[in-house]
Formats: structure tokens, sequence, C-alpha cells
């Protein structure tokens, strides 16, 4: 930790929130020559150091170059375009993509491991053998039309979910770089100077509390991230614990920014009273990220006149790979009407789910597939992935002889779930395209039962829950990542980055697209406040 003490601290830079985002404009801007002072409610690395440490990056890296994959910028920016939308300008979804195979070269010069492993089968986050993957939608019916499918899932090297192995390499990089790093410290409000330019950072530190208690915040915030994530009464405990320390042992410290503050303190999916406001229907989902999520970043640049955009924005994830044999499945609703391509991104079958079916799917699945699906669970699936679909084979299937036996147990429309059925088999039969735009190579009757249905609809529940986080944030100008006010102007001295700011992922998420855009966001953040002239007054 670096001293805040006396009355204050200063630096060129002054970064809020040290996730993937923060360490990334960190080093950037201390790349540029700029003194750099980052800060971090918790212990840093925030959702990015418990995340599955997907980067999605294509174009040509250095890893698909090894990996022998054939990959270009054009075939990158058409799949990327047509997955998300409006959510950028498609010039600068174009620097994204055209700088996506130098960002790969960036990390991995600051340490960050990655693997030439393609994994052989399609599946939502590999198992430990396999670093390079389909990690989106690319070889879904609707986007293969577009453009041939590449791998572009890079997965940073390390077992488990691997976040830890780009949070910890670039943390530990920018501490060698010089760049200061201040946990236990709490943006509270933005400083500005009489012509409304951004000057620094009020906030809330433990930096001078007693040891013990430092100590003591320092386990209490590493239980609130991880197991808290998956058990929300521990996580309020610790909440609990955190706040009465920070209430007895915090003092307020002025922080000055000779050049900008970027903010980058993560999204708001921590923050419920903003989920019932912007985003409803998305309440009972499990928060993806840490406490930090609850949305301060946005919050205190919207103090001081900040425009937000696409607060309604949630990825909602519900995969129902590994087992692989489940691309083979039908996903119905409670009509027994299909929902999706089963092969598209898990959040894509999350959003259709929620936006247009009540919440409410099921797989169906026949006996062979179902066995076909165990015995891939068990070469496919990291322990974590096992444990959670066998608990859902367990606790949310329910099995008939017949598909109306299943259905009704369920709670399925039985004459809706057999004309799918039939449906489906005649054009399976006929040799017919899909539907629903499923590659035919993933296409496959429904055989004989016993039937199953595995339920994934979204519930409050900790054994089968839906992992969502938030998309929207502060709106930023493109080309430099400077927050804009209501009025449209770039506020002077004042940046956003990662999920606290709209972004390549605001409108719809792939594996590795928020990381990579935080990667992204972060640097250009850092570019332009680097060369910020003003003088803090
Ligand atoms: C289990 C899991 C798996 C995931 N897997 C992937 C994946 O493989 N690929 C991918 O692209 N995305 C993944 N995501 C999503 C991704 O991790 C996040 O969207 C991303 O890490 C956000 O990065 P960030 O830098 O914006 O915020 P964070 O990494 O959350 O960092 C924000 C930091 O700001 C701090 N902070 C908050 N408020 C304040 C304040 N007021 N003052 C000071 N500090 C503050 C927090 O303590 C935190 O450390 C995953 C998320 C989870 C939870």
């Amino acid at each position: 930790m670096v001293g805040i003490s006396g009355g204050g601290a200063s630096a060129d830079v002054v970064v809020v929130g040290y996730g993937a985002a923060g360490v990334s404009a960190a080093l950037e801007a201390r790349s540029r020559g700029a003194d750099v002072l980052a800060l971090d409610r918790f212990n840093g690395g925030g959702a990015t150091r418990m995340s599955g440490g997907i980067i999605y990056a294509g174009g040509g890296t250095w890893v698909q170059r090894a990996a022998g994959l054939d990959d270009t910028s054009d075939a990158m920016f058409a799949y990327l375009h047509a997955e998300i939308g409006d959510a950028v300008r498609q010039d600068t979804l174009r620097r994204f993509v055209d700088s996506s195979p130098e960002m790969i070269d960036w990390l991995t010069g600051h340490g960050v491991p990655f693997e030439a492993s393609v994994c052989p089968y399609k599946t939502s986050y590999p198992n430990n053998k396999y670093y390079l993957y389909y990690s989106g939608s690319e070889n879904s019916g609707r986007f293969r039309a577009l453009t041939p499918p590449v791998q572009r899932g890079h997965r940073a090297k390390g077992p488990g979910a691997s976040g830890k192995q780009i949070y910890q390499p670039l943390a530990a990089s920018a501490a060698g770089h010089g760049v200061r790093l201040q946990l236990h410290t709490r943006a509270l409000s933005l400083l500005t100077n009489s012509d409304g330019a951004v000057v620094g950072v009020r906030a809330a530190t433990l930096a001078e509390a007693p040891a013990w208690v430092r100590h003591l915040y320092r386990t209490f915030a590493a239980l609130a991230v991880k197991p808290g994530i998956y058990y929300e009464p521990l996580r309020t405990a610790m909440e609990h614990q955190l706040a009465r320390l920070e209430r007895r042992y915090a003092r307020t410290v002025d922080i000055h920014a000779r050049k900008a503050v970027i903010l980058s303190a993560g999204g708001y999916i921590a923050n419920a009273d903003w989920i019932a406001e912007h985003a409803p229907a998305y309440r009972d989902g499990l928060a993806l990220g840490t406490t930090g999520d609850d949305g301060s970043g946005i919050r205190l640049a919207t103090d001081i006149g900040a425009a937000v955009d696409r607060l309604d924005n949630v990825s909602a994830w519900r995969f129902i790979t590994p087992p692989s044999a489940f691309l083979g499945a039908l996903v119905v609703n409670a009509h027994g009407q299909r929902i999706i391509d089963e092969t598209r991104y898990g959040a894509a079958l999350g959003y259709a789910m929620i936006e247009e079916h009540g919440g409410k799917g099921w797989i169906l699945a026949d006996n062979r597939l179902l066995k076909q699906a165990r015995g891939d669970l068990a070469r496919q699936a990291i322990w974590f992935q096992r444990l959670q679909m066998e608990a859902m084979l367990r606790t949310d299937s329910f099995r008939g002889d017949t598909l109306e036996d299943v259905a009704a147990k369920a709670g399925v429309d039985p004459v809706g779930l057999r004309e799918t059925v039939t449906a489906h088999n005649d054009a399976a039969a006929a040799g017919t395209p899909d539907p629903m735009g499923k590659p035919a190579e993933f296409v496959r009757p429904v055989g004989e039962g016993p039937f199953n249905l595995i339920a994934i609809s979204v519930k409050r529940s900790e054994i089968n829950p839906t992992p969502m986080f938030t998309l929207g944030g502060l709106v930023v100008d493109e080309d430099t990542g400077a927050v804009k006010s209501a009025s449209g102007q770039p506020i002077t001295g004042l940046y956003a980055a990662g999920r606290t700011a709209v972004g390549i992922c605001a409108n719809s998420y792939v594996s590795g697209l928020s990381l990579a855009d935080c990667v992204f966001s972060g640097r250009r953040a850092a570019e332009h406040a680097a060369q910020q002239t003003r003088t803090a007054s």
C-alpha cells in the first residue's frame, strides 16, 4: 500500500477501481509517463479476478496463428457487428477489432499466459486442457451464414476459473512499473473546480487504520467475493462487517488529480434498487460480480451531470454445455415450443428466455442423449461445472416414460411439446433446415423415452442460479473514453472504462467480450487522460 496520509495525495492520473479496466488504464497511463495512483475499495481485482479469464480476441493473434487458425479482422468484425449491433459506432468496433492481435501481445508482454490449445468440441467454457475455443455464437446458424466460424475465446492459462491469471500478472507488472495502489479506499465523490473540470476524488480510506483492522477488512472482503458470490447470506454478513470497520476506522481524504480521473469501478449488478428500477425482469439472478458492483462509479459521475445509457441491459447466463451433447437437445418454453438455436451462446439463451418466454425454459433430452451427456460431462467439465450440472440433473429435472408424462410433471404444455417434437423429427428426417437456424451437424431427432425435462428457468436458487451482470453505464466519447455530460459534451478531466461505461458489450455479451472491452477501454481512457494538459486548481 502507498500512504495517502496527511492532507491526502496527488497524482497525474487517479484510477478509481482496480479490476481489468483499472489495471489496464494504470499500466497504459504509466507507460505514457504519467504518475498514477490507483484506488480500490476492497482488495483489488474486482470481478476480473474471479472471472473465467476469457478474452475475446482475433484477427490473427499470435495464439491463433500458433494454433494454425486462420482469422482475419474482417471476419471478426463481421461476426461482432452482427452480435453487438449498435453498442458502439462501426469505426469504434473496427478499432477494437484491428487492435485485437496487439491487445494479446500487450497482455502477453505484461505476463498474462495464453496457450494455443484448441478445444475440439463446442462448450461454454473449456476444461483445463484447452485455452482457445469458440466462446461466442460463431458457429451458430445465424452467424455462420455471415462469416466462417473461428475460435476467438482466449482463456488465460491456469486451472479453474482463470481470471486471476489476468489480474495478477497485470497488477504485478503495474507495481513493477511504478503504479501506486491504495487498497481499502472507497471513492465517495469527485472534486471539481469552478469550471466544472474534475480535479480529484474524495475518498474514505483505511490506509492509516491499525494493521489488524486492515487485515480483518482484507479477510472479510475476500470472503465476500468468494465464496460470498455463491452464498448470499455470507456475502451480506461480510458486507455488514466491512461497513462496520469502515464506519469506525476510515478517514476521509481528498486526492488531487493533476491531469484526470479514470472511473473503472465495475457495474451495478449488486445494486438491487437500480436493478428493480432499470431491469426488473433480472431481479432473481445471481449477482455476477463483487459488492463493489453497486454502481458507485457511475453515480460519482452522474452526481456531476454525466449521462448514462443502456442501464436496462443485463447479461443473463444460461449455459447448457458442457456437456456438448446438449447442443443436440431442444430447449423449450412453458408451451413446449423451442426458444432458440440451442448452439447459441448461453447469454443469448438467457436473454431470449427472460425477454420472450417469461424466464422459463427446459432442456428436453431423451434417454440416449442424457446418457451421452453424462459421458461428456465426465470428460469435458471442470469440477464446478460438473457439480452444477449434476445438481441440476438431480434436483431440477423431471422424467417421464412419454413426452406427455414428463411435460405434465414439469409444468410444460404436453400438446405443445408433442407438436414441437413431431415437427422437429419430421424436419430432421426430411433434411430441411432447422427452423431456429441450428446447423445441421447439431440437429438430432428426439428418440425413445424415458424423456427428461431439465429446468433452466430463472429463479432464486443456490443450486441452479442464473448468473447476471450489467452492461450499461456512463456515456463516453468513443474516441477518447472521456465521460460525456447530459448535453453531450466531454467532462474535462473525467474518463471511464470497463463496466462503468458503455462499451463494446453494452448490448450483447459473449464470453470474453467484457474483459476484452475492459482492456481496450481502459487503455483508451489512459492514453487520453495522460495527455490531458489541464492543471488542477
Ligand atoms: C464468475 C465470473 C466469470 C466471468 N467470466 C468472464 C470471462 O471469462 N470473460 C469476460 O469477458 N467476462 C467475464 N466475466 C465478467 C467480467 O469479469 C466483468 O465484466 C469484468 O471483470 C469487469 O471488469 P471491470 O474492470 O469493469 O470491473 P471489476 O473487475 O469488477 O473492478 C472494479 C473494481 O472497482 C472497485 N470499486 C468499486 N467501487 C469503488 C469505489 N467507489 N471506490 C474505489 N473502488 C471501487 C471494486 O472493488 C473492484 O475491485 C465474469 C464475471 C464473473 C463474476
